[in-house]
């Protein structure tokens, strides 16, 4: 069994921490938090291992939040860390996963150079076997990058021109905006998506353009994409229908919205609502061509989360590509 410890349990740690205890393969040592706030209450009730910085020790023991140990003393105990602290913190951390010789997964708000290899788990997963260091791409990049493998796999793709509507704010923020504005986030092009997605698909032509929407539940993206030979819209879908962590949302079910999505996911009665995969529209494919054209929705909050599980296998060397993606679909309910 392999010794996972979690550092930084927000929204995207406590997902990754509930994943890694259903791993038939790991162990979660614990969960680091820096203030005793209703998200570490919680933790201590799911029976977390809860271990905090020095400097945090004496307002968690005024708290009454029972604590395991400092975070150093978790990162000792583990063979690997998943960090999710916020962005650029995961970085500061690096130092002291080097100290103690462990091996470190990252998040996408960390620069790409944090690691030696920005993952994703169907496009690059053998790349990432036994390093030390592994980013996994943002939850845009990933839905972009999942999709395109997928696409090149029916046509070798020319170009890619992505359009990227981003949620404002994960449903928790309460500080964060707009509420009435659709916001050119960056006004910049290309934005920064396409940068990252080249992290991992050096020669790819592709140009992102993104605004930020007032809405919390998922980001939709809107593709087109150039592809060296014509395809038809058959080939895609049934590609798609064949390819792991792709749904298609199918025209009789009559969603057409983000609104929709999340609320199957809650008739479902899946953990926290989250879809993990990528929502695609079955109506919006469309050829003309050498020209495919399609949208889809993307569940910002767990969209990275059964990356984070393949990034550990491949780091510790635990399995092939297709075999982690498996046991990882399997554990967490994920189309397979
Ligand atoms: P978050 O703010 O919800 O969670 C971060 C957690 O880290 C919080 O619990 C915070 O208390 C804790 N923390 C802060 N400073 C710390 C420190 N010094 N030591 C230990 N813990 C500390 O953030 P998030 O949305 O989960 O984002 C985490 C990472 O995941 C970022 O790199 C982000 O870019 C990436 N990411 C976020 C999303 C998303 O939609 N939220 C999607 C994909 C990737």
């Amino acid at each position: 069994m392999i010794k996972v410890s979690l550092n930084g349990y927000g929204t995207i740690g406590k997902r990754v921490a509930n994943a890694i205890i259903l791993q038939p393969d790991m162990e979660l040592v614990g969960i680091a938090k820096t203030s005793p706030n209703y998200e570490a209450l919680v933790a201590q009730k799911l029976g977390y291992r809860i271990f905090v910085p020095e400097n945090s020790v004496k307002s968690f023991e005024e708290s009454g939040i029972k604590i395991a140990g400092t975070i150093e003393d978790m990162i000792k105990e583990s063979d690997i860390v998943v960090d999710t602290t916020p962005n650029g913190v995961g970085a500061k951390y690096k130092e002291t996963y080097q100290k103690f010789s462990k091996k470190a997964i990252f998040q996408g708000g960390e620069k790409a150079n944090v690691a030696e290899v920005s993952f994703s788990a169907l496009c690059n997963y053998d790349e990432a076997i036994n390093k030390q260091y592994i980013r996994v791409v943002s939850c845009n990049t990933t839905a972009l990058l999942r999709t395109i493998c997928t696409i090149n796999s029916v046509s070798k793709i020319e170009k890619v021109r992505a359009t990227i509507v981003r949620r404002a704010a994960d449903p928790k923020e309460v500080k964060k905006g707009p509420i009435n504005s659709l916001v050119a986030d960056p006004v910049s092009v290309p934005s920064h998506h396409a940068k990252d997605v080249n992290t991992v698909l050096k020669d790819l032509d592709i140009v992102s353009m993104a605004v930020i929407a007032p809405t919390t539940l998922m980001h939709v993206h809107l593709l087109n994409i150039t592809l060296k030979t014509a395809v038809s819209r058959e080939d895609v879908i049934s590609k798609i229908l064949e390819t792991p962590r792709l749904v298609l949302v199918r025209g009789k079910s009559e969603i057409t919205s983000t609104a929709e999505i999340i609320e199957v996911a809650r008739d479902l009665g899946k953990l926290r609502n989250d879809i993990p995969e990528v929502v695609i529209f079955e109506d919006s494919i469309y050829t003309k061509g050498n020209e495919l054209f399609l949208m889809y929705a993307v569940h910002q909050e767990s969209i990275v989360v059964p990356e984070n599980i393949d990034a550990i296998r491949a780091s510790m060397n635990l399995a092939s590509k297709n075999e982690s993606i498996r046991i990882t679909n399997a554990t967490l309910n994920i189309k397979g």
